[in-house]
């Protein structure tokens, strides 16, 4: 058995049969065969072979005359393990007893090879795994040849292990298949993570290295309560963690009882409780949850699934799909947010080292005019099917705003010369991430209608840590007490000039930080559909007058640690149940 830490991204507690996803993307499964198509599948796997061998024949020859003998012999080396009698007798092996498809076969024996390899000190060694990779991923792209599968084409249960996802590649797993993910690489607060919590599945990312000790079709554990992957597992294990799923079923089971009941507070406060959506067919698990509306529709998701820039048409059809489903509830639509981790089909520059820093949200949508404009047309055309907001990521500066709005105000002009009904009073807000918003919230009070606080990403402008990078993950959390003083700020700013304010980073939907919250006079969360409920159980049983003390004692508090431990304590003096 072998447990790796990773990251806790999206909870839950899966068992199943693992789908590994290397950087090509194969799919390997461990497929029994039939007893009689043994033979035949021994001849693919030798006509496979021979393939490869002549493929790297073709490879020798060419390196040789460009640089020389000398290199042309590392892919003699390849041919010679290739074609090794020992390798081969494993493999046949395993297809003629143990019935595994030549795929699973080869996999599993040459991933055990290199793993040898890696295991031994030195660049000589570890450069010696790699040419066993280069030759497994060689045989395997002949063997699966066309059959070749992209996660959006799964059709059976099975928890996907990747090197890395990205947050188009999440967003087209079907959640009845993929029942979890968990990644080497990424970071807590990356939208493969919040990808992931949309679609209610338990994922782990940043865990490390460990494709090399995984096979398709190995069972393995994903939880993501704990940030754990577990390969291996063995039966007492098996038999906690199939208790705890059971656990988990009975505690949603009791959440479900509080679906229809009011979102208040133990005293009778009213709380808006909305939820945070990527694509229109999200609205009816916010529904079904007993929302009060959607607090944060992250529009760019259009741009990531598809392969070409979405027209006006079809941005208008998603939003006005969304409007309409939700009508009388209010929508806010934020505008694309596109850039960083979220960069789908538009071209990166060569030289872009902080993407993060860079040419991100409303600043691309500045600059990328034409792109802005169509999507500002198609928002305000959906505004007459539905109580839509809407609202700019992202903003810096008030200038950045103005322009915005001004960019919003020609739209409005153009769709009025043309004929087309819109909602002239939409109200415009912004996201307050970045602490420059905040330090300028009184100006900014003068400009909008509402705010909504991104912790996601104010956590990595405050604290100066990339919210993509399990190495810095440590540093990435929304209890820094400098973070939750700006939080505190924004709340009170906006309170003052009657603005309202909702949150709508991970940090709302984490029961955790419920009491703190509205302890800092938070009235509005916008949180993933997933967590509506929980969220939704602890604010139930709390008045303000408690929460107000614990946020008293929080803002008192030193270090991120102490208000984790506390806040920690304090869930456990209601929840007895939560997970620590
Ligand atoms: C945030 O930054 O908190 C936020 C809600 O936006 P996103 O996660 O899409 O950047
Ligand atoms: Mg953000």
């Amino acid at each position: 058995m072998q447990r790796l830490q990773g990251i806790a991204v999206s909870p839950g507690v899966m068992i199943g049969e693992a789908l590994v996803m290397d950087h090509e993307g194969f799919r390997i499964s461990r497929r029994f065969l039939p007893r009689d198509s043994v033979e035949v599948e021994i001849e693919r796997l030798s006509a496979a072979i021979a393939e490869t061998t002549d493929e790297i024949e073709v490879s020798r020859k060419c390196v040789a005359e460009q640089l020389g003998d000398d290199y042309g012999s590392i892919f003699s080396a390849h041919s010679q393990m290739l074609n090794d009698p020992k390798l081969r007798r494993e493999l046949e092996v395993m297809i003629r007893e143990r019935h595994y498809s030549p795929e699973y076969s080869v996999s599993r024996v040459l991933r055990r090879y290199a793993k040898v390899f890696q295991s031994l000190e030195g660049a000589y060694m570890a450069e010696r795994a790699n040419d066993i990779f280069d030759i497994e991923k060689r045989l395997l792209r002949r063997l699966l040849g066309e059959k070749r599968e992209e996660l959006a084409h799964v059709t059976s249960e099975v928890l996907v292990v990747a090197r890395n996802l990205t947050p188009s590649e999440t967003a087209a797993m079907n959640p009845k298949f993929i029942r979890g993910f968990a990644t080497e690489a990424g970071g807590p607060g990356g939208h493969t993570a919040i990808v992931a919590e949309g679609l209610g599945i338990p994922a782990v990312v940043g865990a490390g290295q460990f494709l090399t000790d995984v096979s398709g079709g190995d069972t393995i554990i994903i939880d993501g309560d704990q940030g754990l992957v577990i390969l291996q597992p063995d039966e007492e294990t098996l038999a906690r963690y199939r208790h705890e799923i059971d656990q988990q079923k009975d505690l949603l089971a009791r959440l479900e009882e509080i679906k229809d009941l009011p979102n208040e507070t133990a005293d009778g406060v009213r709380i808006q409780l909305l939820g945070n959506i990527e694509f229109p067919s999200e609205t009816e698990l916010v529904l079904s949850r007993g929302a009060d509306g959607i607090g944060l529709y992250r529009t760019e998701f259009l741009y990531l699934t598809g392969n070409i820039e979405p027209s006006e048409e079809v941005h208008y059809a998603a939003y006005k799909e969304v409007a309409e489903a939700m009508n009388p509830l209010p929508v806010v639509m934020r505008t694309l947010d596109l850039g960083a981790d979220k960069l789908s089909m538009l071209p990166t520059p060569d030289d872009e080292r902080n993407p993060f820093l860079g040419l991100r949200s409303i600043r691309l949508a500045l600059k990328h005019v034409d792109l802005f404009r169509t999507q500002l047309r198609a928002i305000l055309r959906a505004s007459v099917s539905g109580n839509i907001r809407i609202m700019f990521p992202l903003i810096t500066t008030l200038i950045e705003l103005r322009r915005a709005k001004m960019m919003l105000a020609d739209a409005m002009e153009d769709l009025e010369e043309e004929g087309v009904p819109f909602d002239r009073d939409l109200p415009v807000g912004m996201m307050v991430e970045v602490p420059a918003a905040v330090l300028q919230m009184d100006r900014f009070c003068d400009e909008v209608d509402f705010f909504s606080i991104g912790t996601n990403d104010l956590v990595q402008y405050t604290l100066a840590v990339d919210r993509s990078n399990k190495d810095v993950a440590s540093l990435y959390t929304s209890a820094d007490p400098a973070v939750i003083k700006l939080i505190q700020m924004s709340i009170d700013a906006a309170g003052e000039a009657g603005k309202p304010i909702s949150l709508c980073g991970q940090m709302s939907g984490s029961p955790l930080y419920t009491m703190l919250l509205l302890g800092l006079g938070l009235r509005s969360f916008s949180v993933s559909p997933s967590a509506t409920l929980e969220v939704k159980r602890v604010m139930r049983g709390v008045t303000i007058e408690h929460c107000e003390k614990v946020a008293k004692r929080v803002l008192d508090l030193e270090s991120s640690r102490d208000v984790k431990t506390y806040l920690r304590e304090e869930l456990l003096k209601l929840l007895p149940d939560q997970p620590a």
